[in-house]
């Protein structure tokens, strides 16, 4: 049933994927197929993307494209955190886009413009396909005010001076809080006990806020049945997961960082409002770390996407192609971590490269007569059943490296192919690099910042040729002297001037 690349035929196959709720792996069952609501937590855009941000990214952008392939019409929520997200991720501190504003003297919605904006930049150069909806914190905060008000009407919840928390104790006694992280109540109030500082309020250290009141110096505040305030950070995506993809929806994702108190506070808040487990299948991508430590800005020990483009951070010994990073991401398996090196990134990009010449080297392949196969059905199969088994796309890549060797194999004519199998494999192999892995073929071998240098130089070449037209050689040689402080050599020759990079 592998070479049908048709949507029955796939869909026979059955997906399994790891679902953190149960600690293990499961068969996928869309609870109304074949849709999919899947909702994966976007960046909270008060800085740069970086490399931590592209594996979720990159990650839920093959579980999407996957399930598309297969057959699901998927509807992909990823949020855009722009309010509520405070400095220690717990309920005191400053709000990170507040605190950048303040900093910068910019309205709050400034920063968060225009950090979505290169976001999605980045994401684009990424070639991570747009999600459905891209919902903002800001733009529902009376959603956000709904589920507050069932919570309390639940009895879940309480007000302090403006100020509403989830009453995690209580819950805990008819629900499990801690269900998804695997923690203990009791050691959480262990734990949590002697941080009681400035957290007076709460009735409990574990509870943690669904509303924080605005002080006079708040930015950011909107009006509420409490007073001004904003909403506590957790409740954006039970809020917005719920108004877009029901009560009751098929995947959650996110960093594994987000599973505790985010995405734990998360069930709790839907449990509460909606008497329902909100979600079928949490999944959670692991850390990039560098030196064995996690990657993020928190840590200050972050490498930004723009940067690993063009190649100027003290860690990087060059610039690598959007492509190279996302070919990277994707040779290991989500769950596991990924340790940031210039050997393994060095490594990606010949990988890649190999995979794209391959691709080339397939359409220019002829079939010959033989009764014998070359394995690329096998390869075909290799594949599929690694992505059926949780996404994994590091098996996936493996076969097709095999499938690489196979075609040079062909290519040096040292083994014959049959039409049938040769066609099954050219519709299968560059689909599969392009459509399901996402890596396109434009963007292996060219960084963009070269492609817009050629524009420029292209245009530079066509002025100092009419210079010289008008035997203008003093403006032309300046041209070239000055091109020349820039690395950029310009021969002229008897056919015309030609330049290159130094
Ligand atoms: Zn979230």
């Amino acid at each position: 049933m592998y070479f049908c690349l048709n949507k029955k035929c796939v869909m026979e196959q059955e997906l399994y994927i790891y679902n953190s709720l149960t600690r293990k792996k499961e068969k996928f069952e869309a609870i109304s197929p074949p849709f999919v609501g899947m909702y994966v937590c976007g960046p909270t855009v008060y800085g740069d993307a970086h490399l931590g941000h592209a594996r979720p990214a990159i990650s839920f952008d093959l579980v999407y494209r996957y399930l598309e392939h297969i057959g699901y019409k998927v509807r992909y929520v990823r949020n855009i955190t722009d309010v509520g997200h405070l400095e220690n991720d717990a309920d005191e501190g400053e709000d990170k886009i507040a605190k950048k504003a303040r900093l910068e003297k910019l309205e709050p919605m400034e920063i968060a413009q225009y950090y979505s904006n290169r976001y999605r930049d980045n994401m684009r150069q990424l070639n991570v396909k747009e999600p459905s909806i891209e919902p903002l914190a800001s733009g529902h905060i009376i959603e956000q005010i709904e589920m507050v008000k069932k919570i309390l009407d639940a009895d879940f919840a309480y007000e302090v001076d403006g100020n509403i928390y989830f009453d995690v104790v209580k819950y805990n006694e008819k629900h499990h809080y801690g269900i998804l992280s695997g923690r203990k109540i009791e050691e959480m109030l262990n734990t949590t006990r002697d941080n009681l500082q400035g957290q007076e309020k709460k009735r409990n250290p574990v509870d943690f806020a669904l509303w924080k009141k605005a002080d006079t110096n708040h930015i950011m505040r909107w009006t509420s049945p409490w007073g001004e305030g904003v909403p506590g950070w957790h409740m954006e995506c039970s809020a917005m997961g719920t108004k877009y993809l029901g009560e009751e929806f098929d995947i959650h994702g996110g960093g594994m960082d987000l599973r505790f108190p985010h995405h734990e506070a998360e069930i709790a808040q839907s449990m509460a409002a909606n008497n329902k487990q909100a979600v079928k299948y949490w999944m959670h991508n692991n850390m990039i770390t560098i030196n064995g430590q996690k990657m993020g800005k928190s840590l200050n020990n972050f490498i930004t996407l723009d940067a690993f483009f063009k190649g100027n951070h003290p860690l990087l010994e060059k610039g690598y192609s959007p492509m190279t990073i996302r070919f990277f991401i994707l040779q290991a398996h989500y769950r596991s971590t990924l340790d940031f090196s210039n050997e393994a990134l060095n490594a990606a990009e010949k990988g890649l490269t190999r995979l794209s010449d391959a691709a080339k080297k397939l359409s220019q392949i002829q079939a010959g007569k033989t009764e014998n196969t070359v394995g690329f059905d096998a390869i075909i199969a290799r594949v599929y059943a690694a992505m059926n088994d949780d996404l994994n796309s590091p098996i996936a890549i493996a076969a097709l490296f095999d499938a690489v060797k196979i075609i040079n194999k062909i290519a040096e004519g040292k083994l014959v192919i049959g039409k049938e199998e040769l066609e099954r494999f050219t519709k299968f192999y560059p689909d599969f690099i392009q459509n399901i892995l996402g890596l396109s073929e434009t963007e292996t071998t060219t960084v963009q910042d070269d492609k817009s240098l050629d524009k420029l130089m292209e245009l530079i070449m066509a002025i100092r040729q009419q210079v010289r037209k008008n035997k203008d050689f003093e403006t032309s040689d300046k041209i070239r002297d000055a091109l020349q402080e820039l690395n950029i050599i310009i021969k002229d020759t008897p056919n015309g001037s030609v330049w290159e990079k130094k």
